[in-house]
């Protein structure tokens, strides 16, 4: 059994879900466990709506009208409008009018997860009706009931053991008759509740879902040929990189490449289990292979770029030294915040992080430690990391910028820069 992943930009357009009708029609003779991601941008304009929801600007309705056309107008493109699913996207959306109807009155990131779930809910339940519309048999499956987390919302935690028993449990059934398609990105607690597993978290979705079930394989299609040595929103040249460790991938992953979600490669890794990166516009080029022996393994220099950065410096007022017992202040301070570093440095009395601008998180962060510590901060900045560094590409990527903190090791520098000089 071989589990898929489409992302957003694959299903943005009807001709999106015709191009994935295509790529499955040639698969037909395999299981396939596919997920699925919500439309486009839908996404994002799920967090729009839940802003203006807390921020009662009025705007929300208006946005959810306009999300609502969207899927409407693909699906008219699709599938015949007497079609059972024009209803069920419906019903799938009357669940935000519901929210929006009340003021907020539950924390924002529970309430965040109950809205933006519905982009997947949405899309799934399409392009459920669009394959089987096109005689390819698949059967919708709410992920809420086999993917279990934690009620840590925004980022459920997953609680393993029932989850995989859920798993095997329910799917090699559904396998027997048709392919199984639910969705990317979310999960449901103990008593069902809706969580979301992190922006971009349907390729952990499938990495989860192959540990599990112990696939044969997993297969991310994208809108870029495989994974490239530098993201081309930020840099102009880019190489693709056929085959890439374990190792390697979850170094990218963890430095800030969005290609793949961080959490994806850890359970494949646990289980030996390849995972594929390919073009869905290419479906029959190679992309990149991820798996642990690479036979021969390139190291080309790889750069990441993280995009408003704030860098934080902190330091004791009482002039004491950053040692174990200021670091596991510091440290558990920034967890009960949610807080990650993207890179940390210490001297005598200075702590100096560099993290994403999470501006309601880092002002929580900053106000319960602005008693103890005399605190710096500089933001728009941006991180750049570059695994198997050399002098040019150094020199290349860093020329009329001005560096605030770098660190090296064997195989990775960091440097921490202004924006725009
Ligand atoms: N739709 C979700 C997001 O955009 C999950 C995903 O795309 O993987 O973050
Ligand atoms: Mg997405």
């Amino acid at each position: 059994m071989k589990v898929f992943k489409f992302g957003g930009a694959s299903i943005k357009d009807a001709n999106g879900f015709r191009n994935v009708c295509r790529i499955l029609e040639s698969y037909k003779q395999q299981d396939l466990v596919i997920i699925v991601s919500a439309l486009g941008k839908t996404t994002n304009a799920l967090e729009k709506i839940v802003e203006s929801y807390f921020n009662r600007t009025g705007n929300a309705m208006a946005q959810l009208v306009e999300i609502k056309n969207q899927h409407r107008e693909i699906l008219e493109l699709l599938i015949p409008e007497t079609h059972s699913v024009f209803d069920e996207i419906n019903n799938a959306f009357v669940e935000i009018d519901w929210i929006l109807e009340e003021p907020p009155a539950d924390s924002y990131d529970y309430i965040y997860d109950q809205i933006v779930s519905i982009g997947e809910m949405a899309s799934t339940k399409m392009l459920s009706a669009f394959l089987n519309e096109n005689l390819l048999p698949v059967q919708w499956t709410d992920a809420r009931d086999f993917i279990k987390s934690d009620d840590t919302y925004r980022e459920g935690k997953i609680l393993w053991d029932k989850t995989k028993q859920n798993c095997q449990e329910k799917i090699p059934a559904i396998l027997k008759n048709s392919w199984v398609l639910t969705q990317g990105f979310i999960g449901g607690t103990k008593e069902n509740l809706t969580t979301t597993l992190g922006r971009e978290g349907s390729d952990y979705t499938a990495a989860i879902l192959a540990y599990c079930l112990e696939a044969e394989s997993v297969t991310i299609w994208k809108d870029v040929p495989g994974i490239l040595n530098a993201d081309p929103r930020y840099f102009t040249e880019q190489k693709l990189i056929d085959e890439l460790t374990y190792k390697e991938a979850i170094e990218m992953t963890y430095y800030g490449a969005t290609v793949i979600h961080p959490k994806t490669i850890k359970p494949l890794q646990n289980k030996n289990i390849p995972l594929y990166v390919k073009s869905f516009l290419q479906p029959l080029e190679k992309g990149t292979a991820i798996y642990a022996n690479v036979v021969n393994e390139i190291f080309t220099p790889v750069l990441v770029l993280k995009k408003n950065q704030v860098l934080i410096s902190l330091s004791p007022k009482d002039f004491s030294f950053i040692d174990e017992n200021n670091l596991e202040k510091i440290f558990h301070v920034m967890a009960q915040h949610r807080i990650h570093f993207n890179m940390m440095q210490n001297a005598a009395i200075s702590f100096s992080f560099c993290a994403d601008n999470d501006q309601i998180r880092i002002n929580n962060l900053l106000e319960e430690l602005c008693g103890t510590y005399k605190i710096l901060t500089n933001l728009d900045l941006d991180l750049l990391t570059i695994r198997h560094y050399n002098n040019d590409v150094i020199n290349i990527h860093t020329v009329n910028r001005k560096i605030l903190m770098e660190q090296k090791t064997r195989q990775t520098i960091q440097l921490v820069m202004v924006a725009e000089v």
